[in-house]
């Protein structure tokens, strides 16, 4: 199991996050991100990509 953490106050929104891990990240209705705080490992690196292309840079992976 990860923990994934995202700063909201960094991120905005744009989604990149979405594109690489679909199922722990999503944008909602009013586009804003929601994203899972847990996720099995093997959605490991999925969330790797997402935080290599966060342009905020707002994604950690809690160890
Ligand atoms: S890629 Fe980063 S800034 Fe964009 S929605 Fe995801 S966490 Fe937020």
């Amino acid at each position: 199991m990860i923990t994934i953490d995202v700063d909201m106050n960094k991120c905005q929104h744009y989604g990149q996050c979405v594109f690489e891990a679909p199922s722990v990240f999503k944008l909602n209705n009013d586009d804003k991100l929601e994203f899972t705080a847990t996720a099995d490992d093997s959605e490991r690196s999925n969330v790797e990509a997402a935080i290599d292309v966060c342009p905020m840079q707002a994604i950690t992976i809690v160890e």
